[in-house]
């Protein structure tokens, strides 16, 4: 069993922040779009409630010429008394529509307020309409409609003057809005980004720790720690499910002689060849560790004794006929190997533990090079 930490923490976060990426464009482009739309639409329908009206002083000021020319005419004289009779309720609607829209109230109020006094002249020119169709001269009657149409212009002039000024006041406003909202959203995701980032390298920086503390740095094998790590749950499992563990202790056999004899770096040489080849004949679901100076541990889940044993003097073999240059020293090496499978007599771990170590000293006292199984 190789030394595995590899959890996929960095494409989630990737793929968490791709998300948030996503849903932050998505949010922002539909509040955007909004934002135009509502602009849009409450400044179109404003300046078209204040234009339409305005017709209505042009109308007036047609309607007065062609009465001017022909005040007889009853026809002309019903149509003017119908336009008198429309004005006043274009001039509310206008005013329902701006107070409704709620933009800067106190300045539209003084051309609302001149709009209304229009209004309030009109039923008085109606009668006086009425009196010019009865035979009255009809000159103070023009002359007071030229003086409300001109009051009239200018009341809704000013008003869309107004309008236009505010709908553009609006717009810078509603476009820093977007601005900001865009900036808010870049900044929020590059300071999400950044966090990721860091919260990545953390996880393996923690992991390359982590890797560190378990690992035996001169053969790349797992450290004793490693080993313990998996013992507990392997031992527990083969006590569940009935089927065998077996456990086996090796120590290399004279190694100080190696030390002594070639020095420390290439004792250090054969270690690692000894641990290139043990790994080379376990089986990928067994757990191998270097528990100590020239003391290795392989774990075997599901392997009865025959097995472990014929796997075992596999691995004895092996190194006995090492070369010298796998070795890196001039002179064979050995191993001594102690085997114990778990039963249910073992109670806990380091019972199976304490087996395996008895059998390598009885391989150790037999001569060594050999397997004993306890
Ligand atoms: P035995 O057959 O009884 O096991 O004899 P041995 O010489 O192998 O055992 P002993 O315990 O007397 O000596 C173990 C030697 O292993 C001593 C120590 O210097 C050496 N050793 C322990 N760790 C290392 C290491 O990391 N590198 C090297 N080169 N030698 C080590
Ligand atoms: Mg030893
Ligand atoms: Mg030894």
């Amino acid at each position: 069993m190789k030394l595995r930490f590899n959890r996929p923490l960095g494409w989630q976060l990737g793929l968490g922040f791709t998300l948030l990426a996503g849903i932050c464009a998505i949010a922002a482009g539909i509040y955007l779009y909004q934002i135009r739309q509502h602009l849009g639409s409450n400044y179109t329908s404003l300046v078209a409630d204040v234009i339409r009206p305005q017709l209505h002083t042009v109308l007036l000021r047609s309607t007065l010429n062609e009465f001017q020319e022909d005040p007889s005419d009853s026809e002309l004289i019903e149509r003017f008394d119908n336009l008198l009779w429309r004005i006043p309720q274009h001039i509310e609607s206008v005013g329902f529509g701006l107070r409704k829209n709620q933009f800067s109230p106190p300045e539209y109020e003084v051309s609302l307020h001149r709009l209304q006094r229009v209004s309030e002249k009109l039923p008085d020119l109606r009668q006086a309409l009425g009196e010019v169709a009865d035979g009255a001269p009809p000159d103070d009657l023009i002359q007071q409609g030229f003086a409300i149409e001109n009051e009239l212009a200018q009341a809704y002039s000013r008003l869309s003057e107004l309008l236009h000024s505010e709908a553009a006041k609006q717009r810078v406003v509603m476009d820093r809005l977007a601005i900001g909202i865009a900036i808010l959203i870049l900044v929020i995701l590059l300071l999400s980004g950044g966090l990721m980032i860091a919260l990545i390298r953390l996880h393996h920086q923690h992991k390359r720790v982590l890797k560190l503390s378990l690992m035996d740095e001169l053969t790349g094998l797992g450290n004793r720690r490693y080993m313990l790590n998996f013992t507990e749950h392997l031992f527990e499992q083969s006590q569940r499910s009935g089927q065998p563990l077996s456990m086996a202790l090796l120590d290399l056999d004279h190694f100080k002689r190696v030390n002594d004899n070639f020095g420390h770096p290439a004792g250090d040489q054969v270690l690692r060849a000894f641990a290139h080849a043990l790994l080379d004949e376990v089986r990928k679901a067994d757990v191998v560790a270097r528990i100590g100076g020239e003391e290795f541990c392989v774990l075997m889940p599901k392997t009865d004794t025959a097995g472990a044993q014929a796997l075992l003097e596999r691995i004895r073999t092996r190194v006995e006929g090492l070369s010298p240059q796998a070795l890196g020293v001039p002179t064979a090496v050995t191993v001594s190997l102690g085997l114990a499978t778990a039963s249910h007599q073992d109670a806990s771990f380091d019972q199976l533990y304490a087996r395996a170590d008895q059998a390598l000293y009885e391989a150790k006292t037999n001569g060594r090079n050999c397997v004993v199984i306890d």
